[in-house]
């Protein structure tokens, strides 16, 4: 097999390492006669392979006792809901950021369920940029403050967050989870779908400060209730296992390649090579602000729609997919997630020097 060069937003590109070991571990695991997705999650063997995942979880990103760690269904689309369900009190509000479009759809359900007030609404710059750290602050009676750390459409990502003072931080970090090292503990709670970063869809990591459950409002149906996670570690009912074991071996992988700080490098040096490539450009440009760009979605345009269905047609025959921008904003988009080979992304700038000096 010829694999192709891999720039989708997500699903995404995984380790080829680890796309191995799961083709070499699905029929048995450690020896038991069974598969792990044929094995109960009330068993020995799931509780080791479980629990070895969410230590590595914890080793990598640092993350102290005070918080618990779990996966849930739903993708992080069902988080958009089970946050105000949970902490949007109904004699307060909520601070939302619309950064975007994964922002502004956890604003739309949070509305469904509370009042919310928008700290920053990024519509007029067509979510081109974000407010600076040091300016966000959230109302005081505010339930919590709400943010999405990386605009996977957008492709705009915070480089530092907000001080909230008591105010609880949230943060759908789905798109650049495991990126880079996170300060956890300037979070009350953090999610993210695995789809990303981290492993096949199908699992949403939830971390989640203890101390925030006791702000939480009750008579929710158990699945919503984070509660319930949380006294069963988890296992308040039938976890997604495959995602799980694969989010371990891609875990393991990270650990071997550097960590969240190898991570980080290996971000800073693909998507360098793109803007490198769209700032030394006067053909290729990007619309985000310079100090927010994405190391993990690079949106770039070309100067027509002309132009960019070309570029597309020659990725697509130099094996390169998923460059095609978000039908909602069109232009291009690379997502460059941690398991792009950085080659790969070398691939495609050399492509887009050879395009403009054809075209440009
Ligand atoms: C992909 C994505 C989502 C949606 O995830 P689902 O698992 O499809 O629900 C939410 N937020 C961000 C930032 C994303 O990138």
């Amino acid at each position: 097999m010829q694999r192709k060069l891999n720039f989708f937003a997500g699903p995404s590109v995984m380790p080829l390492e680890v796309l191995h070991q799961l083709q070499d571990g699905i029929l048995e695991y450690n020896g038991q006669g069974l598969s792990i997705i044929e094995t109960s999650h009330r068993s020995s063997v799931f509780d080791g392979m479980y629990n070895e995942c969410l230590a590595l979880l914890r080793e990598l990103l640092g993350i102290s006792d005070e918080y618990s760690v779990y996966f849930l269904g739903g993708g992080a689309t069902l988080q958009f809901a089970m946050v105000p369900m949970n902490f949007l009190r109904p004699d307060t509000a909520a601070d939302y950021i619309k950064s975007g479009a994964w922002g502004n759809k956890a604003a739309s359900d949070a509305e469904k369920i509370g009042r919310v007030r928008y700290y920053y609404d990024g519509t007029a710059d067509r979510y081109t940029t974000l407010p600076r750290p040091e300016e966000v602050k959230a109302g005081e009676d505010s339930s919590y403050l709400y943010l999405c750390s990386n605009e996977t459409i957008g492709g705009i990502q915070w480089k530092a967050f907000p001080d909230t003072g008591t105010v609880p931080l949230i943060a759908d970090m789905s798109s650049d989870f495991f990126s880079r090292p996170v300060p956890v503990d300037q979070f009350s709670m953090i999610y993210a779908g695995v789809q990303k970063n981290l492993g096949p869809a199908g699992a949403t990591v939830v971390i989640m400060k203890k101390s925030l459950l006791d702000k939480q409002n009750h008579n929710l149906p158990a699945y919503l209730d984070y509660s319930n996670h949380d006294k069963n570690d988890g296992l308040y009912n039938t976890p997604p296992v495959f995602s799980i074991w694969a989010v371990k071996l891609v875990l393991e992988w990270i650990k071997k390649n550097g960590g969240v700080e190898g991570m980080a490098k290996r971000a800073a040096l693909k998507s360098g090579l793109l803007y490198n490539v769209i700032d030394s450009s006067s053909f290729f440009y990007s619309p985000v602000d310079p100090a927010y760009r994405s190391t993990m979605n690079v949106v770039f345009r070309l100067p027509s729609e002309e132009l960019e269905a070309a570029f597309l047609e020659e990725t697509k025959k130099a094996g390169m997919l998923g460059l095609k921008g978000h039908r909602s904003v069109g232009g291009l988009r690379a997502s460059i997630y941690n398991a792009l080979p950085v080659e790969d992304v070398e691939a495609l700038a050399n492509l887009m020097k050879e395009f403009e000096r054809k075209n440009g």
